[in-house]
């Protein structure tokens, strides 16, 4: 026998089982995003190495050990993205939207890539679902996206939401908290773990981040960036807290939570949801203002903010959706001539709004009955020499036992028969 071939590790399928919650997820978004004036953008999967070295910051766990980076046949230097933002930035600048107008609404979905470990919720391929906003300096929009993501996922049924915020201030406040932390953990190097030891020089605000248990007494000492924020991004985070408030969003303050990325500036938040076997929380989506990323890869200075949530997650910490029938109707066929009837039948009923399948194949009218309860048909209409000869049928409800005698001979009538029958 040939030997199998297996998915890559961390790649997983989804199958129709699986599916069917991500189109309840997908549909949310897209009607939430759209009420909210967002457009949903489309970008490469691949973009060039420089993009996400330049935009995420060479010294994050992303760009230097997760990033699926090859030479193509030209030689260049690509990369399979492994978050939106960089991309959606590089686009803003590449087709001018800010030309367009003063303030641009993006959302997408779609594939990532980071070579990570693997354990429940964390993937090698993973899927994001995000929004950017481009041109709003104000808190007013950093408490409208979270206020907007916290409804999605609520409407959604995600479990025990939990809203975490935090600001990490302008660049030129972290100048001054990251002397602060390298004063404070240097005499304390000895004691830390070795990414520890190492971040304290390239990226030492990631030590916070850390969640190795013997680096966590050092840690809890830090002093805390909050203390260290200027004047305006205080009075900038307090807005939005109030904001929240007034949006009734419940929040609670993090003043720990740094977030992996280097282009935050100032607000950043993540939401937590409840899953048994994600652990206790699990982080399912993160956020934040990044005012300086547009410059930075060149375009014009712009406020932005953003968050992506990862889809796997949410699905994991969404609730078991209603039983849904996969089709309405099940025409079951007894004999070459029913199967036949059944095949054209279905044909002219589908483009009416029914979802049909009929039987195909040969088999027994048990195997055909047995068949349609388990694939979860909400009705059946049989089909054999007796409905052939008269042009009647009946068509069963299968969970409220119902039943309604039908002609075959009038396709808008029967139709019009079965959505009565099922209430559609
Ligand atoms: P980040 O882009 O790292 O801020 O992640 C945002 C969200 O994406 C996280 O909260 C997760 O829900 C999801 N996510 C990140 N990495 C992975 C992964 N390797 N597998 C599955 N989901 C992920």
């Amino acid at each position: 026998m040939a030997q199998t071939i297996t998915s890559v590790r961390g790649m997983n399928d989804l199958l129709p089982s699986d599916t069917r919650r991500w189109h309840r997820l997908e549909a949310a978004c897209r009607q939430v995003f759209a009420s909210y004036g967002y457009g949903e953008i489309r970008t490469p999967i691949v973009e060039s190495t420089d993009l996400f070295a330049r935009g995420i910051g060479e010294a994050t766990d992303i760009v230097e050990k997760e990033m699926y980076t090859f030479a193509d046949r030209g030689g260049r230097s690509l990369t399979m993205r492994p978050e939106m933002t960089a991309g959606c930035a590089r686009a803003y600048i590449e087709h001018s939207m800010h030309h367009a107008e003063p303030v641009t609404r993006l959302w997408y979905q779609g594939q990532m890539f980071r070579y990570e470990r693997m354990q429940t919720g964390r993937y090698r391929q993973f899927w994001q679902v995000g929004c950017e906003v481009y041109g709003i300096a104000d808190a007013t929009i950093d408490a409208e996206q979270i206020a907007m993501l916290h409804q999605l996922f609520v409407s959604v049924g995600l479990r025990d939401v939990e809203v975490l915020v935090n600001s990490v201030g302008t660049n030129e406040d972290r100048v001054a908290y990251r002397e602060h932390l390298v004063a404070y953990f240097s005499p304390l190097a000895d004691g830390l773990c070795g990414d520890c030891k190492r971040r304290l020089h390239t990226n030492p605000m990631r030590l916070l981040d850390c969640k190795v248990p013997s680096c966590q007494p050092i840690i809890a000492g830090a002093p805390q960036l909050r203390a260290a924020l200027g004047e305006a991004s205080t009075a900038h985070f307090n807005e939005v807290l109030s904001l929240l408030e007034a949006l009734g969003v419940p929040f609670r303050e993090d003043p720990k939570l740094v977030r992996g990325l280097d282009y935050y500036t100032g607000t950043v938040f993540e939401m937590k949801c409840y899953h048994p076997e994600l652990g206790a929380q699990s982080t399912v989506a993160g956020g934040g203002r990044y005012n300086t990323l547009v410059e930075s890869l060149g375009g014009p200075a712009t406020p932005a903010m953003g968050f992506a949530f990862g889809v796997e997650r949410a699905i994991l910490c969404m609730n078991e959706p209603q039983s849904e029938a996969t089709v309405d109707l099940f025409i079951a066929c007894l004999g070459d001539a029913a199967r036949k009837k059944g095949l054209v039948l279905a044909h002219a009923l589908r483009p009416l709004g029914l979802r049909i399948e009929s039987e195909l194949r040969a088999t027994s009218a048990k195997a055909q009955f047995k068949r349609a309860d388990k694939m979860g048909a909400a009705a059946v209409l049989t089909l054999g020499d007796d409905e052939l000869a008269n042009g009647n049928a009946v068509v069963k409800h299968l969970r409220e036992k119902r039943e309604r005698s039908v002609a075959l001979g009038d396709v808008p009538g029967l139709a019009a028969a079965i959505k009565s029958l099922l209430g559609i």
